[in-house]
């Protein structure tokens, strides 16, 4: 009998134990609802929160945070005994990042001109939604001023940007006088003149055949500015040697002029005689040869009155007539061919063209154009 006791109490004591684990052993799981931001990584077990006496069977990963709003997550949990529950908790996706706005601070336009404000004004929102851009404040494109405006970007979760930027309506200036010709227009490269001769347009000049021109079709950019070539002066030096030997004292009277002197040059003609009268001895910017460098004005230290209508008929302007050809110079601009180079007769302006067309251009004394030789015009299109 006291064997059988004996036997008894273990077991008794056995059960108690199996019944105080078989509470220790029961699953406890708590979840917790979470907010994260727009695209923050975030792992799917964030939301459980405590497991005791449980397992989690969901593979780990990364929840898709990419879109603004609420999604269940529902992960897996088995207990020691492999029964296995889905706990699910919620993951707020919000978007507290306001639209980044790209434009420009200073916009400005002239009276009367409208420009669009939006133009090349951009948002960009971490939420990847197209932002608009809408423009607070008040402006007027007919009244002069600086107008303070604001550019407005809003995203759909209500973030907002403002950004300042002015818009200078400015007076309208009075048209100035365009300086463009046909000249600069590259379309032109590879045509044909009316002659036959093929036309290049390299770095906005013209070049007939080869020869730069520089008239009033064809005009030099302001930015042209190569001095006096080197060759055309030693050629011009030859030349005035040769002169020497006649008894005349030659020298350049005007060589190489920049795009600014002549610009300063032609204005101060039509503010003395009129645009009208300037055009036909005064080429505008970017028509004067004397810009090429190729070109100059002569004159002869013993005549007093030089680059002007006296050196005509003296015996210097007659010598260099007929003898510049063979250094390679022409008479630009003839007598009575006012109506192919657009200027009056200049007796005393010559322009390097190398000896073989020179030659030609002479004519045996009855000089032909550049204008007709290659059959271009020298005329202004405004
Ligand atoms: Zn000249």
């Amino acid at each position: 009998m006291k064997k059988i006791i004996l036997l008894f109490i273990p077991l008794l004591l056995l059960s108690a134990c199996n019944k105080k684990d078989e509470k220790k052993d029961e699953i406890n799981v708590t979840t917790e609802d979470i907010t994260v931001k727009l695209n923050e990584e975030i792992l799917n077990t964030k939301g459980i929160t405590k497991v005791e006496n449980g397992t989690i069977v969901t593979e780990e990963e990364n929840i898709d945070t990419s879109t603004i709003g609420e999604q269940e997550i529902t992960i897996t949990i088995k207990d020691n005994n492999d029964n296995e529950k889905e706990y699910t908790y919620t993951v707020k996706v919000i978007d507290d990042e306001a639209p980044v706005i790209t434009y420009k601070k200073e916009l400005s336009t002239t009276v009367g001109k409208k420009i669009n404000l939006l133009n090349n004004v951009t948002a960009k929102d971490n939420s990847n939604e197209k932002i608009e851009v809408t423009i607070e404040g008040t402006y007027d494109f007919n009244k002069e001023g600086t107008y303070k405006l604001k550019y407005v970007a809003k995203d759909s979760s209500g973030n907002e940007t403002k950004e300042d930027f002015t818009l200078t309506v400015k007076k309208a200036s009075t048209p100035t006088t365009t300086f463009r010709s046909t000249g600069t227009d590259s379309s032109l490269n590879g045509t044909k003149t009316s002659k036959g001769y093929t036309i290049t347009v390299k770095n906005n000049i013209t070049y007939i055949d080869g020869y730069l021109i520089a008239n009033k079709t064809y005009s030099l950019p302001n930015t042209y500015g190569p001095g006096l070539n080197s060759n055309v002066k030693s050629k011009a030096d030859e030349m005035f040697a040769a002169a020497k030997l006649e008894g005349f004292n030659l020298y350049i009277a005007s060589g190489f002029r920049s795009y600014d002197t002549q610009k300063n040059l032609y204005n101060n003609y039509v503010k003395r005689d009129g645009k009208t009268a300037a055009d036909t001895y005064s080429a505008r910017p970017g028509a004067s040869e004397h810009q090429s460098g190729l070109a100059f004005d002569v004159c002869d230290r013993n005549v007093s009155a030089c680059i002007n209508s006296n050196f005509d008929s003296t015996a210097q302007a007659k010598w260099l007539s007929e003898n510049a050809y063979k250094y390679g110079f022409i008479l630009r601009y003839p007598k009575g061919k006012t109506n192919e180079t657009g200027y009056k007769y200049e007796s005393w302006h010559f322009r390097y063209v190398g000896t073989e067309l020179a030659t030609k251009l002479y004519n045996g004394g009855n000089w032909i154009t550049m204008e007709d030789y290659f059959g271009i015009t020298s005329e202004y299109d405004y």
